[in-house]
């Protein structure tokens, strides 16, 4: 099950980008030290945010309202 959670930009739930690919990240990390300590700094800072508005903007969802 999709974690998502409810952006209040957007007014519906969504499911945030992904951060860190930890797989990318170590074979980043194995072969190109600095692009993958740069890489997962960014995946970081790119990730957890709401994929239509591109936010952080998370609240709490009106109550009954998918009915
Ligand atoms: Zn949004």
């Amino acid at each position: 099950m999709a974690k998502m959670k409810y952006c209040g930009n957007c007014k519906q739930w969504v499911t945030p980008t992904k951060g860190v690919n930890w797989v990318i990240a170590i074979i980043l990390l194995i072969f190109f030290v600095i692009p993958g300590i740069i890489y997962i700094i960014w995946a970081m800072s790119k990730g957890g945010k709401c994929p239509m508005c591109n936010s952080t903007n998370w609240s709490i969802p009106p109550k009954e309202e998918n009915e």
